[in-house]
Parts: structure tokens; C-alpha cells; sequence
């Protein structure tokens, strides 16, 4: 039979309670089963049992048996236990043992002797703790000082019982006096008291401590739901914003352009002859009204992006189109501030399956930066050409310094797995670089330039213009291509960005 201790109850784990209640409930629900620690009980009782040579059993109010040590009555038991009747006879004294109601006196339960039918005695005596009965220890058999060797309720349950055999199994088992008895149960039942407390202040703890665990799972389960709250109100928020911005901002930019358009044709002096001051006027007026475009273009097209609907106007086109739309387009900064500019654009390019305005967007971006942070007479190189990524890999082994790297996979991927990641997607990527000799970016903000509203010098004072907002921009239409984007820096002597965009395949 397996030891009830096998099937300790668990403490069910979702029950909310505070520890005041969870401690109210511990305290209530005493049972030797939980309060006892298997191992060391058993090994308590069995040392008892081996001092005094007595057997003890030990149950728990439910009937579970938690110690069982026998001592010297095997042989005597075994062999009535051989005969019919007086097998009967075994059963009913063992049920008397663990069922009969203990006598009661002073408000209190009382120990009590059971007789055995072969003369043999029990002692059952009960376990209380704090005024509750909590189950019975029963010790014996033992042999009382007077004993008739006869056996009479023996034979006359079996005539045929051999007196002699049992008198001689009756050797091994202890003889008592009740008084040496008792003195043996005390000292037996005040060292189950001091475990029965150990063990019952172990069960409060343990909890309490449940509980409180409990109780502070609750609560950080709480603050979840709320942070998540809050999160959810904050995204929606921020969805409510960038619609609004780029709705102003497409708003915008319908105007501007007229005022710029109108702003070109009198300088042109379409509408009639115009004098210098005018002229120098309405130059102000374009060169201004171009700069609030170019911002006005920029927090529409990052709306788009956050707000997902940035949508690309696909098409299959050679990259020499996009390149020389950007080039036009700052190449009349460039000349003011007299920086020497070279492009270099491989011949007969393979096409990129893309969208053309926004490819030429991301260069615009980088030539308009470099031409902003190159002083006067500087370099910029603009470099088109196409790379495998079998080429790519080698540099990459070779090593480049400072260089940081924004892809449209973001963790940092170990080479072979890269090899593999990119034969899937393209082998061969439309590589364009543009490599300033400006003021460079320390190495620690390599990084962050491709954050929204990011500026190395975000001081009030800070001397170049813009927005924080065109690398952003850059890095993201990048992604949209499934390209890649890098940046390596030297302060003082200058800047290289380089994009890939994997080709049609
Ligand atoms: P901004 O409108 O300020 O140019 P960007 O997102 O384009 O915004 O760039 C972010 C920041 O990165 C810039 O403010 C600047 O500090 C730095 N940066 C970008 N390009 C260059 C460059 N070619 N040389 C030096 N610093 C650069």
C-alpha cells in the first residue's frame, strides 16, 4: 500500500487570497498529513520503536497512515492469522484500533486500551493539537504483566491452535507494566507536539509566503494590463497624429508649390518687366518657399511611413535615371558652395524592380547632407555601380572600421548564415555611395542618425539647418526595398554612406 504521504494535497496556486485569509484558512485546515515531514517522522517513530522495542502506528484523522513499525510480533500475529477464526478475530481488533471513538473527559479526548483476543494489549492514544484531534497513535502489542498462557478466547475461536508454538512466539514481544506504558506515550506524544508545532509554523510561512507571492503576481499582472492600456492608447495616438500630419501636410504642399511656380514665372519676368530689388526679393521668396517644401515633403513622407501607407510606385528601371534625378537636383547647391563633385555611374547597370522617385529620393537625402555638412571647396564622389554578394562577404572579411550597418533584417547576422539569407533574397545588389569630406559623425552616433528627428548638434545654437528627419526617411525606403544601408565616418575628414538595393531577378 503506498504512503499517503505520496498524495500530499497541493495548494491550489490561482486562488487569490491575501495572506491574512490564506493564513486564517492554514490555521484552520490542520491535518497531520501536511504538517508532518514524511522522512523524518518516520524516522523519529522507527528510532522510538527500536528503543523500546514496542511497535507504533501512526494515522491522520482521514485514515491515512503515516508511520507503521512493527516490533516482535510477526511470527505470533503470523500464525493466527493462518486460522479462519482467528483471522476474523485479527481484522475486527485492528478495525477497533483505528475506528473507536476515544473516551472523552475534562473536554478533552483520552487514550484507551484495546484487549486482543490472545491476551495481548494496545495502547491507542490521541494526537491533539490546539484542542483538535488530529489522529492516533497506537502502540503495542504488548504483553501485560498478567497473561494467561492458556490462550482461552484463542482455543475456544480454535480448538486446534498448537498453545506451545504460541508461547513461544509470544518470547519476542514486550512485556509492560501500564505504568512504564504511559511514562513511554508521554514522552513519545510531547516530542509529536513540538513537530506537530515546528511543522505547523512551517505551513504558515510557506503560506504566507505563497500568498503574498500570489498577491504580488496579481498586482504586477495588474500593472501589465494597464501599461498595455496605456500602450495601446499611446499607438492609437500616435496613428491619430501621423494622419493628421500627413493630411497638413499634402494640404500644404498643393499651395507652396503654387506660390513657388507663380514666384519663378514674375522672376522670369513673364508677367512684365521686374527691377533688381524686386528680383533679389522674389529669390528670397523662392529659395525660402523651396526649403519649406523640401521640409513640408519630408514630415509627409515619414507620416506615410509610420502611419503604413507609404506605398511604392513600382516599376523595372535602370538605376541611372534615379541617380541623375538627384544629381540635378542638388548639383545648383553644390556650384554656391564651389564643392567638387564627381559621379561615377558603371554603364549598363541591371534594372532594379523598385520605385524610382523614392530611390532617387534616398540620394537626394544623402547628396543634400553631404552638400550641407562639406565646408566650402570640398569633395563629394557619388559612386554607382553594381556588387555580388560574393564580393560583398569578401569585404566584409576583410573588415571595415566604424562602419554600421541597417538592413532591412535587423539582428546582427554571423557570415554564413548571411550568405544564405541574401543568395535567397538577391546575389547581386545596385551598390551607391556617397562620400563627403564634411565634419563627419563621431562614432557613437553612427547609429542613432537613422533616428527620427536625430541631430549630431541639437544645440540651439547648432549651425547647419534641417530636420533630424532625412536619414530617417532614407533608412526606411531602404527597407521598403529590402536593401541596406551603411554608414562610416572619420570626424574632421568626412563621410561615406552606401546603400544596397538588390537587383530585378
Ligand atoms: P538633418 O535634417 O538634420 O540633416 P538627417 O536625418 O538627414 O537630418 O541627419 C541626421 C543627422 O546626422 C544630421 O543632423 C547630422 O548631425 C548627421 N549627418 C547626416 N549626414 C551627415 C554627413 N554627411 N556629414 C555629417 N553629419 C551628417
Amino acid at each position: 500500500m503506498k504512503s499517503s504521504f505520496e498524495s500530499f494535497p497541493q495548494d491550489p496556486i490561482h486562488d487569490f487570497e491575501s495572506p491574512i485569509e490564506s493564513m486564517i484558512a492554514a490555521a484552520a485546515d490542520l491535518d497531520l498529513v501536511k504538517m508532518l515531514e514524511k522522512d523524518s517522522f518516520q524516522e523519529f517513530i522507527q528510532s522510538f520503536v527500536s528503543l523500546y522495542r514496542i511497535g507504533i502506528r501512526v494515522f491522520a484523522k482521514s485514515g491515512a497512515k503515516l508511520a507503521d513499525f512493527r516490533a516482535g510480533n510477526g511470527a505470533f500475529c503470523g500464525y493466527l492469522w493462518e486460522s479462519g477464526q482467528t483471522r476474523k478475530a485479527c481484522t475486527q481488533i485492528v478495525e477497533q484500533l483505528k475506528n473507536d471513538d476515544f473516551p472523552f473527559a475534562e473536554g478533552q479526548e483520552k487514550s484507551f486500551v484495546v484487549n486482543c483476543f490472545s491476551g495481548l494489549r494496545y495502547w491507542v492514544v490521541p494526537l491533539v493539537y490546539q484542542g483538535d484531534l488530529l489522529g492516533r497513535l497506537m502502540v503495542g502489542p504488548y504483553r501485560p504483566m498478567q497473561i494467561d498462557m492458556e490462550f482461552p478466547e484463542v482455543t475456544t475461536l480454535e480448538p486446534k491452535t498448537d498453545k506451545k508454538r504460541l508461547q513461544i512466539y509470544m518470547e519476542p514481544i514486550r512485556s509492560l507494566d501500564e505504568n512504564s506504558l504511559q511514562q513511554m506515550t508521554q514522552h513519545l506524544q510531547k516530542s509529536m507536539d513540538v513537530m506537530m508545532f515546528a511543522g505547523h509554523r512551517a505551513m504558515l510561512t510557506s503560506s504566507m509566503h505563497i500568498a503574498s507571492t500570489q498577491e504580488s503576481y496579481a498586482e504586477l499582472e495588474e500593472k501589465n494590463r494597464s501599461l498595455r492600456e496605456a500602450n495601446d492608447r499611446l499607438k492609437e495616438l500616435d496613428r491619430m497624429k501621423s494622419n493628421f500630419l500627413a493630411t497638413i501636410s499634402h494640404e500644404l504642399r498643393t499651395p507652396l508649390t503654387s506660390i513657388i511656380g507663380y514666384s519663378e514665372m514674375i522672376l522670369e519676368e513673364m508677367a512684365g518687366p521686374i527691377n533688381t530689388e524686386q528680383k533679389e526679393y522674389l529669390d528670397i521668396v523662392v529659395e525660402k518657399g523651396g526649403s519649406l517644401l523640401s521640409l513640408i515633403s519630408q514630415i509627409l513622407d515619414i507620416s506615410k511611413v509610420e502611419s503604413g501607407t507609404l506605398r511604392l510606385d513600382y516599376s523595372s528601371f535602370v538605376p541611372d535615371e534615379a541617380v541623375r534625378l538627384a544629381v540635378t537636383s542638388v548639383v545648383p547647391q553644390m556650384q554656391k558652395k564651389k564643392i567638387q563633385f564627381s559621379v561615377k555611374i558603371t554603364p549598363h547597370l541591371p534594372k532594379i524592380w523598385g520605385d524610382k522617385a523614392k530611390i532617387a529620393q534616398i540620394l537626394i537625402n544623402l547628396l543634400g547632407n553631404a552638400v550641407k555638412f562639406t565646408p566650402e571647396e570640398g569633395n563629394i564622389d557619388c559612386l554607382v555601380d553594381c556588387i555580388s554578394q560574393t564580393d560583398l562577404d569578401m569585404q566584409a572579411h576583410m573588415g571595415q572600421s566604424h562602419s554600421v550597418q541597417h538592413a532591412a533584417f535587423t539582428a546582427p547576422i554571423p557570415p554564413q548564415k548571411a550568405i544564405s539569407i541574401f543568395d535567397h533574397l538577391s546575389k547581386q545588389y545596385i551598390r551607391m555611395i556617397v562620400k563627403d569630406s564634411g565634419i563627419g559623425i563621431p562614432t557613437d552616433k553612427l547609429e542613432k542618425v537613422f533616428e527620427r528627428f536625430y541631430q549630431v548638434d541639437n544645440s540651439s545654437t547648432r549651425e547647419f539647418g534641417g530636420t533630424g528627419l532625412g536619414l530617417s526617411i532614407v533608412k526606411n525606403f531602404v527597407d521598403a526595398h529590402n536593401g541596406r544601408i551603411e554608414v562610416s565616418s572619420i570626424i574632421g575628414t568626412g563621410s561615406t554612406f552606401t546603400v544596397y538595393i538588390p537587383v530585378e531577378e
